[in-house]
């Protein structure tokens, strides 16, 4: 089994995404964790003549659609059985009955998304906080995957797969599963 993790229409410093694979990997039972180029190698030009992928803007609330862009992922990535692929974007985006997600896992499988722009303090007008902005990028990264994986939402507000309605449910809970999520599901590491 191997996660990887891959900016796409992001920049992630090397060293960071660096760390952020090795804090992804500890959670998960030490497996794989390949963290693609640091920075985002997305074709831009490609990416603005592909109608697929632009029909998952939505211009009136200027956000994007996130199962959408989650299906388009799948088709283009068409990720193999033992590989799970978590994308960070740094893109607003929303969802079925929600005004805005901080990440969705695909219903088809095998990935999932996180999106960088609220869980940065700028967003909400105050001063960047770098370390506060990289818990939250761990934290909505393990619970992504932890979806992919098959793991569901947890009660326990500690723990890392408790539902985030607000940023400070984010802040709140660890970025470490829980002991029954892990008992639960240990063995979907395998
Ligand atoms: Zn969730
Ligand atoms: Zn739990």
């Amino acid at each position: 089994m191997e996660i990887i993790v891959r900016p796409f229409l992001a920049e992630l410093d090397y060293r960071t995404l660096n760390n952020l694979g090795n804090d992804i990997s500890r959670e998960f039972e030490n497996i794989k964790v390949a963290a693609a180029a640091g920075a985002d190698n997305s074709n831009l030009v490609q990416l603005n003549k592909d109608v697929a992928f632009q029909s998952s803007f939505d211009n009136q609330r200027n956000q994007w659609y996130s199962p959408k862009l989650l299906d388009w992922f799948f088709e283009k990535f068409r990720p193999k059985k033992d590989t799970k692929i978590l994308f960070i974007l740094d893109v607003d985006a929303y969802s079925n009955g929600l005004n805005f997600v901080l990440g969705e896992a695909s219903h088809k499988g095998g990935l999932g998304a996180i999106y960088l722009p609220r869980i940065k303090q700028e967003f909400y007008g105050l001063k960047p906080d770098n370390e506060l902005f990289y818990q939250r990028m761990v934290k909505e990264s393990v619970h992504e995957l932890g979806h992919v994986f098959g793991f569901f939402h947890c009660q326990n507000p500690r723990c890392v797969m408790y539902f985030s309605n607000t940023l400070s449910d984010t802040d709140n809970k660890e970025r470490s599963f829980c002991q029954s999520c892990r008992t639960r599901n240990f063995r979907s590491f395998k």
